[in-house]
């Protein structure tokens, strides 16, 4: 019960990695609160999260329009009186090449994974500074690291994800409010399931441990930097990825 009381707003919770962290956070004792685009899909993983016997609610949330972003912290600060940590995973990708990519691919990947995390955490901080203490922690991707062909959009919103949390660790260590990012490689997903077996097996040789990671392994770092035991670290991106990139 390493997160017993905590309250925890997840950005996209209502399925993939979201849904496994706010499984593996409440599992650990934290109160959930599960933002997502989709309220139906949300209400039902809330349902599914507070069967482990904590608190959870669904809030409607779209992370790229700030009036939608101060109505869902405003709704779960309402049930749930504090925010201990801010997950900002909800993300979209819009694959093509350089030359093919439109203005709207990069604008649309860019609200979503960037300027949504800049209005969550800027709500978040806003609490946090008052109550002294708070963590936020950001989804990246290997690819911010890496590149990757066909993700300039993706790519950069997420090594911006690096260079945003980086920034909130300095200016607000002060007031006891830690960021950090975790950075995840290839993960099991029904998107990687669907995949051909040959194009599997190349995937996995560029991985020295020879598999891919799981929802549950991402899920894993996060509930540690959202624990007590990661108190003296902030401002710092730690890799779930097999060894993919070192
Ligand atoms: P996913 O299965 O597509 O889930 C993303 C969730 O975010 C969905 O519930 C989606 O709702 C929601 N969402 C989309 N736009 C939103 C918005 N504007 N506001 C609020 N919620 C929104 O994705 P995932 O694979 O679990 O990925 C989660 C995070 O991990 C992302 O940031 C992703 O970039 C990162 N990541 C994933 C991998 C991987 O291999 N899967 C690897 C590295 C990093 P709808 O379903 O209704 O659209």
């Amino acid at each position: 019960m390493r997160l017993k009381g905590k309250n925890v707003l997840i950005t996209g919770a209502a399925r993939g990695i979201g849904k496994s962290i706010a499984l593996g956070m409440a599992g650990e004792g934290a109160n959930i609160g599960i933002a997502d685009v989709n309220l139906e899909s949300a209400e039902n993983s809330a349902k599914e999260v507070a069967a482990s016997g904590v608190k959870s609610i669904a809030v409607k949330l779209d992370v790229s329009s700030r009036d939608s972003v101060t109505d869902a912290f405003s709704a779960f600060m309402k049930e749930f009186g504090s925010l201990d940590i801010l997950v900002n995973n909800a993300g979209i990708t819009r694959d093509t090449l350089l030359l093919r990519m439109k203005e709207d691919d990069w604008d649309a990947v860019l609200d979503i994974n960037l300027k949504g995390p800049f209005l969550c955490s800027k709500e978040a901080v806003r609490i946090m500074a008052r109550q002294r203490s708070g963590k936020i922690i950001s989804i990246s991707s290997v690819v911010a690291f890496t590149g990757n062909p066909g993700q300039a959009n993706y790519g950069s919103s997420k090594a911006g994800l690096v260079g945003l949390t980086k920034t909130i660790a300095r200016e607000y260590a002060g007031r006891g409010i830690r960021a950090n990012v975790v950075a995840p490689g290839f993960i099991r997903t029904p998107m990687t399931d669907g995949l051909g077996d040959e194009i599997k097996n190349e995937m996995k040789r560029a991985i020295p441990l020879g598999e891919f990671g799981t929802p549950e392994d991402v899920a894993g770092a996060v509930i540690f930097l959202a624990s007590g035991e990661a108190d003296y670290i902030t401002g710092q991106v730690i890799h779930v990825n097999g060894g993919m990139y070192m």
